[in-house]
Formats: C-alpha cells, structure tokens, sequence
C-alpha cells in the first residue's frame, strides 16, 4: 500500500477550490455556470487532461468532459467521477458567506454542495499527473451545470457516460458524521386528469358527472397506497379543477410523488398508479408520467456493496472507518440514479462540511486529506 499517492495538503487544495468558489455560479444563470466552467476547463487543460466542453442546452450553462491522457484508444469500461458545478446560491451571496477559513473550516457559498468535491477530483487527478501514475481503468471525470434543478439538461450526458463505465464515484459531500450513500429511493413523478360531464350545478345536477369529486375519490386511493413500514410514499402535492361555484365541474387534476425504496417496489406502485380506474360512471383518467430517479440499494445490488467494501477497507488504511447510510435515509435524488442501470455507484465521496444551501456554508478543513486520500486510492486500485 506504500505505493498509493498522497493527497494534496489542505493549504494546497483551498488555494484551488477557493478558486472555484470565488466565482459565483447559481444554476440559473448559465453566463456565471459557464465563468467557472471555464476555470475548471484552464485549469484540466493546464495540468494536460483532455477536456470537451458540451454546449449548454434549454438555457443552462456547459458541461465539461474531461479524460485523463492515458485513456486513448481504449473501450475498456472505466471510472466515472461526478461532480456539478452550479450551487443554489443566488449572485451576491459571496458577500454574505465570503470565502474565509475560521477554525478549521472554509466558507463559501457552495463549498459543500459541491465545489471541495469537484475540486478533489481535479485534484487527484494533477496528483496522479505530476506523479507520472497511471489508473488500471479508463478515467473521465463529468462536471455538469444543471444539478440542483434535477438535471434536465445533462442526464442524457451523465447516462451516455455511466454506459461506457464500470464505477462512477459521486463526488457530492459525505452525509452527517461522513457517511456515504450506498442506497437511494426511487422517484416517479406523474399528473393524473380527470375528465368528468359539466352542468349547472342547480338545475341539472343530476346531469352532471364531478370530475372534482372523483379526483377526491382518487386522491384518497392514491395516499392509501403509502407504507412507512415499506419504505413507501405516496403525496399528491398539487390539486387543481372546476371553473365556478355553479358548474358541476369538467376537469380536475392532481401531481404525485412517489417514493420507492427498491425496483420491486417501483414495479408494483408504478403497476397500481398506471391502473388506477375511475369510480364514477362516464368519468375518464388520464395518467402520465413515471419513473423518474431509479431505486437502488446495497443489499440489492452485490456490484455496490462490493465497491463500498473496497473503499473501507482503503479507509481503513488510511486510518478512519467509512460508514454508510441506511438504507432507506438516502431519500433525495441524485445523478447517481441515472447511472445505477450501467454502473456501481459510491455517492457522498467529497471532502465534507456543513451548512448546504445557505449562507452558513462551509468545508470542514481536516475532511479534505483523509476524503481526498481515499479518492486517489480508490482510483489506482479500481479494475
Ligand atoms: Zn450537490
């Protein structure tokens, strides 16, 4: 193990991240998202990584595609590192968490959430370039510009890459006291229509057919489907129908989330949302939507379980003990999700802090070597 790389020190590092963090990128605004892309895109191209930087599309900033040099020519399937670089932080907010380190942690708006961990890849891989070293797999790290709005604009990208690879390594922060994500639900996300017979409410009444009644017959199916001893939920979070007081209304429809802790699950609440039958003589359903985030869990999926042994076992050498999550506590969506079909995923691998998405944000200082360390060894004994 004496032949694995050190990280870079931490002075080292925040010289470079806060780099990155100076330069304010709210997804929104794809002239800032692009400014940061690139810095990262000089600074890959400086330390002599072969970058392809992918126009932004639907008014989002670019992403960037960057390998390392000794993966010419090979259709080896590799290592993917994962990163976005857009923050929730509206321009401006430098000035209310300006970049400074106070006992042993870095503020900036979006150090956490993901800039150390975007950073920490760009870092091994100079680390491995200065070194003259070499990965046994392919590499290619993907930074992306749309993340904290779900990712509509590079999930085509972010799939297309998890196709050609064996691992890909999420480089978001480690959860609460340094846990990675080894289990994710899943999400499907649909809009239900109902269509029913309009009259007027008082003289024919009885002509009338109540799409808003039958929405709340459905609605209340919808939340019975819900099993916190399974792990499944089911929310309608928007409702809307009618046109007046005095019509039996037409139309009503609704928005539902559903969260699924395993693919099992997703088939059969996928199977009974899709089946849902109206109640009411002459009313028609109209349902679409469907799997968004895919479910996955470590009990599941042998290929993640096995990477997440690898890595604590090189935590161990480094001198800490890496945990995950239980399963089930990985509820919010990620990018991860869309490469889990091709790859076995590690998510929360960055250096990590605390404060994510507001003005509070910071990098715990003493997370970057040990994350760091573990990043760079991962990536020379993954084959
Ligand atoms: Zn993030």
């Amino acid at each position: 193990m004496t032949d694995l790389l050190d990280f870079d020190t931490p002075e080292r590092f925040l010289e470079g991240l806060n780099a990155w963090v100076g330069i304010e990128s709210p997804t929104s605004d794809a002239a800032a998202v692009n400014r940061v892309m690139d810095r990262a895109q000089a600074d890959f191209e400086r330390i002599g990584a072969t970058v392809e930087r992918v126009p932004g599309t639907g008014g989002r900033g670019d992403h960037l595609v960057v390998r390392a040099p000794w993966n010419a020519g090979s259709n080896e399937r590799g290592v993917t590192l994962l990163s976005h670089l857009d923050t929730v932080h509206p321009i401006g907010s430098l000035a209310l968490n300006p970049i400074r380190t106070e006992d042993g942690r870095a503020y900036g708006p979006g150090i956490n959430d993901m800039k150390a961990g975007a950073h920490a890849g760009f870092a091994a891989l100079r680390r491995l370039l200065e070194e003259g070293r070499t990965t046994p797999l392919p590499l290619t790290l993907v930074y992306v510009s749309d993340e904290e709005v779900g990712s509509q604009t590079s999930q085509a990208l972010i799939e297309a890459e998890a196709k050609r690879s064996k691992y890909v390594l999420v480089l978001e922060a480690a959860r609460g006291g340094g846990r990675v994500v080894t289990s994710r639900k899943g999400l499907a996300r649909y809009d239900l229509a109902v269509r029913g017979v309009p009259a007027h409410s008082g003289s024919a009444h009885r002509n009338g057919r109540s799409a808003v009644k039958e929405l709340a017959h459905q609605i209340l199916a919808l939340e019975r489907m819900t099993d916190y001893d399974r792990g499944v939920t089911v929310s309608v979070g928007m409702i809307s129908g009618g046109t007046a007081a005095n019509v039996v209304p037409e139309h009503a429809t609704c928005s539902i989330d559903l969260r699924v802790p395993t693919m099992a699950d997703a088939r059969e609440l996928t199977a009974r949302i899709e089946g849902l039958a109206p109640v009411t003589p002459d009313v028609t359903l109209t349902i679409t939507g469907g799997m968004n985030r895919f479910p996955y869990s470590k009990p599941e999926r042998p290929d993640v379980a096995a990477l997440f042994d690898h890595a604590r076992s090189l935590a161990a050498d480094i001198g800490f003990d890496l945990q995950d999550l239980p399963s089930g506590e990985g509820s919010g969506g990620s990018d991860g999700q869309f490469c889990i079909p091709y790859a076995a995923v590690l998510d929360g691998l960055g250096p990590f802090g605390g404060g994510s998405h507001t003005n509070g944000e910071f990098l715990d200082v003493s997370t970057i070597v040990p994350r760091g360390t573990l990043l760079l060894h991962l990536l020379q004994t993954l084959r």
